[in-house]
């Protein structure tokens, strides 16, 4: 729980430079792992027309991968480089806790590598707050960041 605070508070932290400076690269570029519910949720109940132009993926019982940028388009919620359903605590796992992802059973939180707040050393301080909690705190790698999304998706 302690992490999770943390994790709160971290993301909270850069919420204007998500906007001011990196301009929502992760609502832009990469791809999301949702469920039906979710998929519903930010194609605005569209996913079959996200299916037949690529976008979207389903694989496996209501798992969806959502390729943003893939057809040039940003996540259908993005506008002016903000979330319109950021208020909305259904929205997807996956856009509520990236780029901080708290794995309480190892005791470990993971920072995804594909954020530019990352790469910039912006959570240095919270940093040294999970250590000191015991919190084994680690930069994820290009081939592990899926795996954080699928744990995600419930
Ligand atoms: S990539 Fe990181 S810094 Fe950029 S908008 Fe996403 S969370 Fe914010
Ligand atoms: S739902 Fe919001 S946070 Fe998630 S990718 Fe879309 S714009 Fe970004």
């Amino acid at each position: 729980m302690f992490a999770e605070k943390i994790a709160l508070n971290a993301r909270k932290a850069i919420s204007s430079f998500c906007y001011e400076e990196c301009k929502a690269y992760c609502c832009r570029k990469g791809y999301l792992v949702l469920n039906g519910w979710e998929a519903d949720l930010i194609t605005d109940k569209m996913v079959d027309k996200h299916i037949q132009d690529g976008s979207i993926r389903k694989f496996g019982e209501d798992r969806y991968s959502f390729f943003l940028g893939l057809t040039d388009q940003p996540c259908p919620q993005l506008k002016d480089f903000k979330c319109r359903i950021h208020k909305n605590p259904k929205r997807p796992k996956a856009c509520r806790e990236f780029p901080v992802f708290v794995d309480e059973a190892n005791k470990t939180v993971r920072l995804s590598h594909r954020c530019l707040a990352v790469k910039q050393g912006k959570f240095y301080a919270f940093e040294s707050q999970w250590a000191k909690k015991g919190y084994n705190v680690i930069e994820s790698s290009p081939l592990l960041d899926s795996e954080f999304y699928d744990k995600n998706v419930k």
